[in-house]
């Protein structure tokens, strides 16, 4: 039997583009990744795409002896990998009991105890391998400007704390001290989590896998996977062909058409960040003093941290359509002078925009539609740490082939009804969710 699989759009890869510009930058002496296995000689897996999910499985795939070749479209750290708020948060949107609840014991356990472990993922990573990355693990702060929220952290600490996780509830007092923000009524604190340079940990990652065998070709985009007699053969738009045992799809939000129905199956959405001009040392002093990372509590929510070189960085989500020009952070500029007052005046001097991909139960999911196909897709904003761990599960299933030792069950790819319409759907709840937000406040 053959299969064959043709990239229908050019869309999902849309990477360089004149009004993003972040604040993470590649050391001037960073590797280019030009390393191609030679036609002749297949490979035991192709990951296609060189984010955190990529390069993690291959790393972890080339630890179990396995022969990898990671192909990316554009530069390593060029997806939602590269461009992130760096928080590394464990947990997934749902709290142990709900997961418990809907997915019973033996599965809701699996689930639990993977979402626990996800921010531990890696910094042990950063910490075994040594990677040279900026980071500081002293928490992150669930910020509550309503009663509503306020409970919903009460129940969460609970749960997590019966579980003996490091975390606790703060007052309306603690929170002020910690974050220095106006607005709150308290919050949770997750003493799990911290936060990374994103760029310089996907940088680092891509060298480890190197080090460890893997092969990393740049601008590859792959535009056809193929198999006959049980054989992959991938092809990229450069005129690379080549063939392995195995693939796995790790493009999550910059997926385009090569596995039918995966695009539809996830809502795309953008995350746009602001970073100011460093802080002057008296600000410096009372924002954020110990480098938590904090998301609020909103239905459009947004999180801030400091970066390694003492500018604060905020994210929330924005339009839908490409950013045309500065104006389309203006909602974030607001947003960072809502919570910091004092903050009106300094300089935003970095404005950038990446794409996370949502799915309809906010969960990630594995996909295999062909046997050695392997698709991963959804990260709901948490993917740094969520997309370490998966990598390594995928790589001990590909090794053994024990599906039960991955957290989510293999799934169907479900295409999402009405697909075509999502930017209208979302770009209107967007603005109802703004609303209900702004009447809270
Ligand atoms: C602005 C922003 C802020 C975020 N903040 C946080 C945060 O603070 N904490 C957190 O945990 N998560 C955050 N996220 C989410 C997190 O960044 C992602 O979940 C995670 O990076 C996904 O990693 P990935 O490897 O699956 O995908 P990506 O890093 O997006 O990698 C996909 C890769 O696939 C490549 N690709 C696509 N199509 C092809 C093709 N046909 N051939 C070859 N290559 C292809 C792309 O070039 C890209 O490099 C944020 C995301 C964004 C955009």
């Amino acid at each position: 039997m053959t299969t064959i699989f043709i990239s229908r759009s050019a869309s999902g890869v849309s990477l360089s583009l004149p009004f993003s510009d972040p604040i993470w930058r590649k050391p001037q002496a960073a590797s280019r990744f030009q390393s191609l296995l030679s036609t002749g000689e297949p490979a035991d897996i192709v990951v296609v795409g060189g984010g955190i999910m990529g390069l993690s499985t291959a790393l972890h795939a080339a630890r179990l002896g396995m022969s990898v070749q990671v192909l990316d479209a554009g530069e390593i750290g060029q997806g939602a990998s590269g461009l992130n708020g760096g928080q590394v948060i464990p947990g997934l949107k749902y709290d142990p009991e709900w997961l418990l609840e809907h997915f019973g014991q033996e599965r809701g356990e699996t689930l639990v105890n993977f979402a626990a472990s996800t921010a531990d993922a890696v910094f042990e990573l950063i910490r075994d391998e040594r990677l040279a990355v900026p980071f500081v693990r002293n928490g992150w702060i669930q910020a509550a400007h309503t009663e509503m929220a306020l409970k919903a952290a009460a129940n969460r600490d609970r749960q997590w704390r019966a579980r003996g996780a490091d975390v606790s509830l703060l007052s309306a007092a603690e929170i002020g001290s910690m974050t220095g923000a106006r607005g709150y009524l308290g919050g949770w604190l997750d003493l799990r989590a911290g936060v990374i340079d994103p760029l310089a940990y996907t940088s680092e990652l891509a060298r480890v896998a190197t080090a460890a065998g893997v092969r990393i070709a740049e601008h590859h985009k792959v535009t056809r996977l193929g198999k006959t007699a049980g054989t992959w053969r991938v092809s990229t738009e450069n005129g690379a062909e080549l063939q392995a045992k195995a693939v796995v799809l790790a493009t999550n939000a910059y997926t385009d058409g090569l596995v039918p129905g995966l695009a539809r199956s996830i809502v795309p959405l953008h995350s746009f960040q602001i970073a100011t001009a460093p802080l002057p040392p008296d600000l410096a002093a009372t924002i954020l003093p110990e480098g938590q990372a904090v998301s609020d509590s909103r239905r459009i929510l947004v999180y801030y941290r400091k970066s390694p070189d003492g500018r604060l960085v905020l994210g929330g989500r924005g339009r839908m359509a490409l950013p045309t020009g500065a104006g389309d952070w203006a909602h974030l500029e607001r947003a960072l002078l809502r919570l910091y007052p004092a903050l009106s005046g300094i300089t935003i001097e970095k404005r950038w925009f990446g794409r996370v991909a949502m799915t309809p139960d906010h969960l990630p999911h594995i996909h295999e539609p062909e046997p050695g196909l392997v698709a991963v897709a959804g990260c709901q904003g948490r993917g740094v740490g969520l997309m370490t761990a998966l990598g390594g599960r995928i790589a001990t299933y590909l090794s053994n082939g024990d599906a039960r030792q991955l957290p989510f069950p293999l799934s169907p790819i479900r295409p999402i009804p009405f697909h075509a319409f999502r930017q209208v759907g979302v770009a209107a709840t967007i603005a109802w969710y703004r609303l209900l937000d702004a009447l809270e406040h």
